[in-house]
This record gives C-alpha cells, structure tokens and sequence, in this order.
C-alpha cells in the first residue's frame, strides 16, 4: 500500500508561519492568561465564532478528499488574523492537568508519521449506504487492525469499520473547538470529551487510537450503552488484547474521560 506523507510547505508558506508565529508570540500572554477554562469570556466566543465560520467550507472540503486529518499547523493558522492567531496560540499551550484531567500529554510527533490509508469503507444504515469519510493508520497499527478484523468476521460474520484513526494535532485542536460551543464554551467540559492537542491517542502513533463504527453505522457517540451492547464490543472484549488493541477509557476510569467504548488504542507492550 502507498505510504502517505504530507507535503514540504511552500517557502512562501514557511514566511508566513515565521510571520503568524512571531504575530502570535507577541499576543501570547494576553491571550494565555484571558482564556477562562469554565466559561469563555463573550469576546473569546466571538473570536471562536469567526474562527470556525473562516475554516468550515476548508475543513468540509477536506474531510472528504481525505486530507482533514492530516491538516498542518500552517495550514491551520494560514486564513486566519492576528488575533484569532493568538487564541489558537492560547489553546496550545494548555495541559490536561491544568483542567481537572489525568489525561496523558504524549506530545506531538517530531516528524510527519508514515500513513496508510485504512480503504473504502461503507456503512448501510435503514438501507441508506453511505462512504466513510478516508482515514490513516501507522502502517503496523493497520496490519494488527485489518488481522483482527478477519478474525472477528470469521467469528460473527461482522467487522468493525474506522471512523477515525490517525488525527494531526492541528486538526485535534480544530475538532476541541468545533465542540467547545456544545459544552456551553467550557474548555474543562470539553476536555472529558475530546482531548486538547498532543493529548489524543489519534494523534500518538506510538499508542495510536481507533474509534470504531460497526457496519449498520453505530458508534455509541450519542448513547454509548448502544455500541457496549453490540456483539462486536463483546468480541473486542475477549479478543483485542491478542491484537494488541486495548480500550482506552472504560465506565468509571481514572482520567475524568466519558466512558468510550468505541475507543481502542494499539500498544504492543502496555
Ligand atoms: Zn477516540
């Protein structure tokens, strides 16, 4: 299979991340020291506002050629303003710890991991077919997950499709701000429910996550307890850990993270 890599920026790119980022600097601690972790302050949800009004069309358009996950920090930063910049600036360089969380702070990897593409892949929901949006593993990640899946279907007659792999840091912070306004703008409610940037195991290829869907499109993202009652999760249960896939946050864990059933990390030695 092809092996993905993201392209070198541009050197007129690279001027603009030396510019955006020296703009950013300087309004840092500003911005650092605004950011109210239980409430946005009303000129931060505007700031918010304006940021996911200028990136959505890009992000849709994204999400379905593939790219979305791989989104760069300059492409990130590239179509917004100084002081948007320097939001962002804030948000990256909070740390779980500071939010109540136990979440672990992997870091962002030192180069561009090498991708796989995971395939087509469909769900068929009330007879409705629909195309899973692309999505990217380390190679040995996807070999593990494609080995488990043939197992589980020669058990049940069923696989598990990926509705998220692997996800760049910039596009896991794009995502914590795309849900901050359904958590009432709060950045430590959010935080139970989608990691800040260089906390996911999406974006940990040394620990990388998975968030399955079964094949009649249910991934227990609104009802959890629908996906834990679903024979594949029994299935996981007793079989994962052969694969080297391990559920990451069950009821009850010890990071202050909603239970995830779907979410299942790959770590060969835990
Ligand atoms: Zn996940």
């Amino acid at each position: 299979m092809p092996t993905f890599r993201r392209r070198k920026p541009r050197p007129s790119q690279l001027l603009l991340l030396i510019v955006s980022v020296a703009t950013a600097s300087a309004l840092h601690a500003q911005a650092a020291t605004a950011l109210d972790l239980h409430r946005l302050e009303p000129a931060d949800i505007d700031t918010l506002q304006a940021i996911l009004h200028t990136l959505e069309p890009s992000i849709t358009a994204r999400r379905q050629d593939g790219t979305a996950v791989l989104l760069t920090w300059e492409e990130l930063y590239e179509p917004l303003g100084p002081p948007q910049r320097a939001f962002l600036d804030a948000f990256r360089t909070l740390r779980g710890d500071q939010l109540g969380a136990t979440s672990h702070y992997f870091g962002e990897p030192e180069s561009p991991p090498a991708l796989v593409p995971v395939g087509r892949q469909q769900i068929v929901k009330e007879g409705v077919v629909t195309p899973l949006d692309p999505q990217y593993l380390p190679a040995p990640v996807a070999e593990a997950y494609h080995r488990m899946m043939d197992a589980m279907e020669a058990d049940l007659g069923k696989r598990l499709l990926v509705e998220s792999g692997y996800r760049s840091a910039a596009y896991q912070l794009y995502l914590f701000l795309f849900y901050l306004p359904k958590h009432d703008h709060s950045i430590t409610e959010t935080n139970r429910f989608v990691a800040l940037p260089g906390h996911s195991e999406h974006g940990a290829p040394s620990r990388q996550a998975i968030d399955f869907i079964n094949e009649d499109g249910i991934n227990g993202e609104d009802h959890p307890e629908e996906f834990e009652a679903l024979p594949e999760y029994r299935w996981l249960q007793q079989h994962a850990a052969t694969f080297s896939f391990h559920l990451s946050y069950p009821r009850n864990n010890p990071h202050n993270t909603a239970f995830e059933p779907w979410h299942w990390h790959f770590e060969t030695s835990p």
